[in-house]
């Protein structure tokens, strides 16, 4: 069956037909350097990771852009809050985020371009906006007319007849209430300290939104195959890149639109803003496998919203550990007819799921239901085969070594506090138990509690 895709441009499923056969451009709205990245977050990179993995599995060659934004409001205002070069602020958390998608296994894109370092291109995109007489010199900086782009609002569903002619909002993030005129080029104000560039246009700095037309046109063309992000950018970032593109190009600008769903908390988006963030460093602290959160952001379908605790993500760690352990013990087993009518059967159950829309939960369960099977069957070298061509595009690292160890593998410093743990944990004293893993946790110890007793291994990827 073909891929297909739910397209937000037309909120319809659409068959994959990239421009140029076999190939697929895709640009994923990247993180803004100016604070750690919170595991909402890295749903929408997983969900771009898996799209890319997906791709690569079929066969086609991927050119994956993931931009970083390291010059807008945010960015500005922390740095002049520490009192330090804009430069030297974002490189910090540009090196965690990079440090981060290791430890969950993203695949690096083929470019991640930097906005700091593409203020030409954003200029010439201005410049023709003003010639083309779709953008104009405000005040305070040079602003689109959202009133010269025909059906502005549509993509996101929104009927703007009624906005009060010249508007504006200088501002990069807004809501649809204050869709009106948009800052491209901000003149330089005192707040902005040392950040500006002096350029054709004025002395200024770029707006949010013509950062990502101007990098993803550059390195993938005038139209391209996909572009993603959370449906939180679907207004106004996203309308906005397609008023700046296609005003400028007259070319259709982005072919499919994917866009994830929220991770949430108590049913709460989480955002920076709202406070009821996790780190991948805080849950890393706590001693969660980095494969258990990667596998809990995957398992759910990317347009459904996901609520995120830490029963699910033990639940997602014993998954985890299931295929894996699973995987490994096939490496040793002897295959047979059955098994092998199995495989075939649980390859076409996996691609028809992810080709409907990248049906994850679907895929999964054909996963389990293979798993259970052969457990009872048997199987071999090529059920492990099958798995590990599977993990290219889960990327769990299926075919990894178990390293989990017992109690008596532990030097007796170790061995003394699991011991002590298991100590506490019969008298049902579960806040010593707890301090106890807390603190191997900081060592990189993690910790499981098995039929077989307490199982421990050196945290991966930390
Ligand atoms: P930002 O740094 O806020 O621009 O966000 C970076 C990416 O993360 C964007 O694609 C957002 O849509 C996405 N994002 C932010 N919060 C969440 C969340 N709670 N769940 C899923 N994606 C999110
Ligand atoms: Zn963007």
């Amino acid at each position: 069956m073909a891929l297909r895709f739910f397209n937000t441009l037309t909120r319809k499923k659409e068959v994959f037909r990239p421009i140029k056969p076999g190939h697929a451009g895709m640009y994923n709205c990247g993180p803004t350097v100016y604070d750690f990245a919170h595991i909402g977050n890295f749903r929408a990179y997983v969900f771009a990771d898996l799209l890319r993995r997906y791709l690569l599995y079929k066969g086609f060659r991927v050119r994956q852009v993931m931009n970083i934004t390291d010059v807008d409001d945010k960015t500005i205002k922390g740095s002049r809050k520490e009192g330090i070069a804009l430069k030297e602020y974002t490189k910090r958390y540009e090196k965690a985020f990079f440090e981060d998608l290791d430890r969950l296994n993203i695949q690096r894109a083929e470019i991640y371009p930097r906005a700091t370092e593409h203020i030409k291109e954003m200029v010439t995109l201005v410049r023709t906006l003003l010639n083309k007489g779709i953008a104009y010199n405000g005040n305070d900086g040079i602003y689109y007319d959202i009133s010269k782009f025909r059906d502005y609002g549509r993509f996101a569903g929104l009927d703007l007849k009624g906005l009060k002619a010249g508007a504006r909002v200088k501002q990069d993030s807004y809501d649809k209430e204050r869709a009106n005129d948009f800052a491209l080029w901000k003149f330089w104000d005192k707040e902005d300290g040392d950040v500006f560039w002096e350029t054709e246009i004025g002395k200024g700095r770029p707006g949010w939104h013509i950062e990502c037309s101007a990098m993803s046109m550059k390195y993938l063309g005038k139209t391209f195959d996909i572009h993603t992000g959370g449906v939180d950018l679907i207004f106004p970032h996203h309308q906005n890149e397609i008023a700046q593109s296609e005003g400028a190009t007259g070319k259709r600008f982005v072919r499919y639109w994917l866009h994830n769903e929220h991770l949430l908390v108590n049913g709460k988006k989480m955002s920076k803003s709202l406070g009821n963030f996790h780190t991948l460093r805080d849950l890393l602290e706590r001693g969660y496998d980095p494969m258990a959160i990667r596998y809990l952001l995957l398992s759910a379908h990317y347009r459904q919203k996901l609520d995120l605790t830490f029963k699910s993500l033990d639940a997602a760690g014993s998954s985890v550990q299931k295929l894996k352990e699973f995987t490994g013990r096939m490496k040793k087993g002897k295959d047979n007819e059955n098994s092998r009518k199995l495989v075939k059967k649980a390859r076409k159950g996996f691609e028809e799921a992810m080709d409907n829309d990248l049906d994850m939960p679907k895929a999964l369960a054909v996963l389990f239901d293979f798993v259970r099977d052969i457990n009872k069957t048997g199987g071999g070298r090529e059920v492990f085969d099958f798995m590990l061509d599977i993990d290219r595009v889960l990327g769990l690292g299926l075919g990894e070594a178990e390293e989990w160890k017992t109690e008596k593998e532990a030097e007796p410093k170790l061995r003394k506090m699991l011991r002590e743990r298991e100590k506490f944990r019969k008298e049902k004293n579960w806040k010593e138990a707890d301090r106890i893993r807390d603190m191997l946790g900081k060592q990189g110890i993690v910790l499981e509690d098995t039929e077989r007793g307490v199982m421990w291994k050196k945290a991966k990827r930390s």
